[in-house]
C-alpha cells in the first residue's frame, strides 16, 4: 500500500498553504483536493483582502497559483475524495473514492465548511452577480449601494453591521421576532441607524436582470410569515448568513468536534485530539473563516506536522 509522511485532505487557502510547507520540509505531500479543487474561493469573483494582491485577484485565479506554488517544491496534488480515514492507529489508513488506499504518518485535514444558501432557484442564479455568503469578501463592491443580509445569528449580525458602515442602507431580513445573536450584537444591529430589521420575514425571491453572462441584481421579495403581505425591496446586493457547515461528515467518531461540527484544536495549535492528525482553515474556525486566516492555520499544521515527525 502507498505510504506518505503527510497526508492533506482539502485544497483551499489551508490545504494548499499547508502542501507547500510540507513539501519545503521534505515531507513530501500528497493532497486530495476534495470535491471542489480550489475551495470556496474559486465561487468568489475577485479577492481584494488577501495580502500581497494590490489590484487584487480573481478567487480561481489566486488557487490556482496557490496549487502552482505546492506544485512547484514537489507536493502530489490529485482529484479525488478521500472518503474514510482511520485515526485508530497510526500510520493513518484513508481510502479513496477512486478504491485507492493510503497509509499516512501524519494528516492535515482541511476540508473547510460550505455556507448554507435559502434553495431559491433565483438566489442560485445570481450568485456571483449579486448574491453572496461572505460581506468581508464582497461588501466592498457595494459601497454606498443598498442591500439586504438575511439571518439571525452573530454571522448575520456582524455582516450587517459591516455593511452598514460602507453601504448606505441594510435591511436585515430575520424569519422570527428575535435574533439569535448575542445580546451585544443585537446591541449593535438594532442601534445602528441605516440597519432596518424586517421581522418575521422570509426571502420567495431575488430579481435582476441578465443580459448574456452578465447578471445584476435590483431586488428581493420578502414576505412577511405572519401577515402573508409580500414587498419588493430594491437593493444591488444580497448577503446570506444562514450558518456554515463543515465537511467533516467523514470523521463524526473519530476526531473531537464542538457541538455543530468544528474540528475541535488544542490552543495556540492545530492539532486535533488524535496524535499526528492536524485541523486547519475553516473547517476548525467559525469565527474569522477568511482565506488569509485559513493560510495561516495552513501553515502552522506543516510545521506542526514536520515536528511532530522529528
Ligand atoms: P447560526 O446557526 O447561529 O444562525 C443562523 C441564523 O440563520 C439563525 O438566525 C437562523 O434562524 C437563520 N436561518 C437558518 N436557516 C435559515 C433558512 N433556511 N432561512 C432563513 N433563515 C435561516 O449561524 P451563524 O453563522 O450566525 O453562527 C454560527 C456560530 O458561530 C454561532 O455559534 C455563533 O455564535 C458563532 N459566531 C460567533 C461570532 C463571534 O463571536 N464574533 C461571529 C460569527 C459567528 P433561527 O434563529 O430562526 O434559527
Amino acid at each position: 500500500m502507498e505510504k506518505t509522511k503527510c497526508l492533506i485532505i482539502g485544497s483551499g487557502p489551508a490545504g494548499y498553504t499547508a502542501a507547500i510547507y510540507a513539501a519545503r520540509a521534505d515531507l513530501k505531500p500528497v493532497v486530495y483536493q476534495g470535491m471542489e479543487p480550489g475551495g470556496q474561493l474559486t465561487t468568489t469573483t475577485e479577492v481584494d483582502n488577501f495580502p500581497g494582491y494590490p489590484e487584487g485577484i480573481d478567487g480561481p485565479k489566486m488557487m490556482e497559483d496557490l496549487q502552482k506554488q505546492a506544485e512547484r517544491f514537489g507536493s502530489d496534488i490529485r482529484w479525488g475524495m478521500i472518503t474514510e480515514l482511520d485515526t485508530s492507529e497510526r500510520p493513518f489508513k484513508a481510502k479513496v473514492d477512486d478504491g485507492t488506499e493510503l497509509l499516512a504518518e501524519t494528516v492535515i485535514i482541511a476540508t473547510g465548511a460550505t455556507a448554507k444558501y435559502l434553495g431559491l432557484e433565483s438566489e442560485e442564479k445570481f450568485k456571483g452577480g449579486g448574491v453572496s455568503a461572505c460581506a468581508t469578501c464582497d461588501g466592498f463592491f457595494y459601497k454606498g449601494k443598498d442591500v439586504a443580509v438575511v439571518g439571525g445569528g452573530d454571522t448575520a449580525a456582524e455582516e450587517a453591521t459591516y455593511l452598514a458602515n460602507l453601504c448606505n442602507k441594510v435591511y436585515l431580513i430575520h424569519r422570527r421576532d428575535e435574533l439569535r445573536a448575542s445580546k451585544a450584537m443585537q446591541h449593535k444591529v438594532l442601534n445602528t441607524p441605516n440597519i432596518e430589521m424586517l421581522w418575521d420575514s422570509e426571502v420567495k425571491e431575488i430579481v435582476g436582470t441578465e443580459s448574456g453572462f452578465v447578471k445584476a441584481l435590483n431586488g428581493a421579495v420578502v414576505v412577511n410569515n405572519k401577515t402573508g403581505e409580500e414587498r419588493k425591496i430594491d437593493i444591488e446586493g444580497f448577503f446570506v448568513a444562514i450558518g456554515h457547515k463543515p465537511n467533516t461528515d467523514i470523521f463524526v467518531g473519530k476526531l473531537e468536534m464542538d457541538e455543530t461540527g468544528y474540528l475541535k484544536t488544542k490552543a495556540d495549535s492545530t492539532a486535533t485530539n488524535v496524535e499526528g492528525i492536524f485541523a486547519a482553515g475553516d473547517v476548525q474556525d467559525k469565527h474569522f473563516r477568511q482565506a488569509i486566516t485559513a493560510a495561516g492555520t495552513g501553515c502552522m499544521a506543516a510545521i506542526e506536522a514536520e515536528r511532530f515527525l522529528s
